[in-house]
């Protein structure tokens, strides 16, 4: 079995999501005594945060560079970068070691193409969701159009990751606003919803949701463990 880079902490809600998703994934594979191989070098999201909101990202860069090497020096097998947004610096991090970047795009990607999905809405932070980073991998490599929420509702999802869920705080308000965001998206066209932030599924299900839900940190979380326990 191959050793997992976790690159985390951010927030670690999320990190601790994908510690136990790859688990048991490996578990469900090799047997009840199995589990995965993992390396985690999780941050202090405070300092990342402060830098994300002042748009100091070269710092960011070197940051995530900084841990992608350490990751490397302590002999993971590939990085996996726990977090949507901080794939805005994927290529620097890609650059840092020799290892593989399972890229968080990729896994969600093919998971919709796969239901044979084409319009589909993301939510995620206020950088993801107007930003390109992630939206042009799913357009250009999965071929996938991406629908965002208007600006107000763009505020409230990226108000309630930072105020709320990377704080442990779940509140019924919030699930609420964002049912209420989903149905908006649907009348506007969307086939299926990307919960694309490593914290959204801690505040709602798939049930929860009008669309067929693709969570990035599920199908990040499993596609590192199938990269893991492949020959
Ligand atoms: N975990 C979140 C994401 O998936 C937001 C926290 C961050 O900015 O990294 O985008």
């Amino acid at each position: 079995m191959k050793t997992i880079g976790i690159i985390g902490g951010m927030s670690w809600e999320s990190s601790a999501q994908y510690y136990a998703i790859i688990n048991r994934a490996v578990r469900d594979r090799l047997g009840p005594s199995h589990s995965a191989k993992i390396l985690l070098h999780s941050l202090d999201f405070g300092p990342i945060a402060a830098f994300q909101a002042a748009g100091e990202w070269d710092r960011l860069g070197e940051i995530m560079a900084d841990s992608a090497r350490a990751l490397e020096a302590g002999g993971a097998d590939c990085i996996v970068i726990a977090t949507n947004t901080m794939h805005k610096l994927a290529d620097r991090v890609e650059a840092a070691t020799a290892l593989p970047l399972l890229h968080i795009a990729d896994a969600t990607g093919a998971a919709i193409v796969a239901e044979g999905h084409a319009r589909v809405a993301l939510l995620g932070t206020g950088f993801t969701m107007e930003q390109d980073f992630l939206k042009a991998r799913l357009a250009e490599r999965h071929g996938l159009e991406i629908i965002i929420p208007d600006a107000k509702d763009r505020g409230e999802v990226h108000r309630v990751i930072y105020e709320e869920l990377i704080a442990g705080k779940i509140l019924k308000s919030s699930r609420d606003a964002y049912c209420g965001i989903i149905t908006r998206l649907s009348a506007r066209g969307a086939q299926a919803v990307i919960f694309g932030c490593t914290e959204i599924g801690l505040l709602l299900s798939a049930d929860d949701s009008l669309l067929p839900v693709f969570d990035t940190t599920w199908l990040h979380a499993r596609a590192a463990a199938e990269f893991a326990l492949k020959p």
